[in-house]
């Protein structure tokens, strides 16, 4: 997979993703991730690639024409037109979801903003997706950026040792994952659950899957509308729901 950072601050990009199993992809092959520093492309003499807004505000925009011949640069580069996300507080929030459809992708280009954000003109002309990390505004386009390829990454073939490191994980099948714990047996007076060191394989599994659950109803009941569940799943979810009841 090959992944595009359209960016007023490369380096900073670089730094992140050179590291841990990220950084390990890339030397690997698996991934190629390039930045490229918008502001190489302005035709500005003085290097500029922002101005105010028309009709008065508050802060900067980002210009229209580097954005876009830097983009053309990359699809130019791959030798098509890639699909272009605007890392964007406007855009639709990341799922995992999203993020696994866009892990299937070979090629994929990231806009980030800067200042008070991007001339629409540019965002209408070239933007295939807009993509939100959250309910919230940071100052620019970059750690959303990475807080995606992290999230995508990860799910590319051959980054981490097999599927099941990630599709067990919180999200992935709808569901939180359950507590997990290491040795030492015993912390702190604490001991692990019994059934963990039983050897009781499918009494582990069903301990795992209940503590799932359990957790996804105590902590995100939201996620459950769309999770996928056996009958198992409901009837356990149902003498839970019937013993908080109980409680209250
Ligand atoms: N004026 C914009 C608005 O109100 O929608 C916010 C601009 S923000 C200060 C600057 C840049 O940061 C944006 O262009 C975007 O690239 C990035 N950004 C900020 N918050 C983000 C979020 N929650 N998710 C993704 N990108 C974000």
């Amino acid at each position: 997979m090959r992944i595009d950072i359209l960016t007023l601050f490369p380096d900073m990009c670089k730094a992140v993703y050179s590291e841990s199993i990220i950084g390990r992809a890339l030397s690997k092959g698996i991934i190629e991730i390039h930045s490229h520093n918008i502001r190489d492309f302005t035709q500005d003499k003085h290097k500029r690639v922002d101005d105010s807004p028309y009709g008065g505000g508050m802060g900067m925009l980002m210009q229209a024409q580097p954005i876009y011949d830097c983009y053309k640069s990359v699809c130019d580069s791959v030798g098509k037109k890639t699909h272009l996300i605007y890392l964007s507080p406007q855009g639709t929030v990341l799922t995992q979801k999203r993020a696994v459809e866009l892990s299937k992708l070979d090629n994929i280009t990231l806009l980030c903003g800067h200042y008070e954000g991007i001339d629409e003109r540019v965002l209408e002309e070239i933007v295939d997706e807009e993509i939100s990390i959250g309910d919230f505004v940071l100052t620019g386009g970059e750690l959303p950026a990475l807080v995606l390829i992290d999230c995508i990454a990860r799910m590319v073939d051959g980054v981490l040792p097999n599927e099941e490191a990630f599709s067990c994980e919180s999200h992935y099948s709808g569901l939180l994952e359950h507590p997990q714990y290491t040795k030492p047996y015993e912390w702190n007076g604490i001991k692990v659950p019994d059934v963990l060191i039983s050897g009781h394989h499918a009494n582990i599994e069903k301990w795992k899957r209940e503590q799932s659950l359990k957790r996804t109803f105590e902590r995100r009941p939201d996620l459950l509308e769309n999770a996928s569940l056996s009958d198992f799943d409901r009837k356990f979810l149902d003498n839970l729901k019937n013993s908080v009841e109980d409680l209250d």
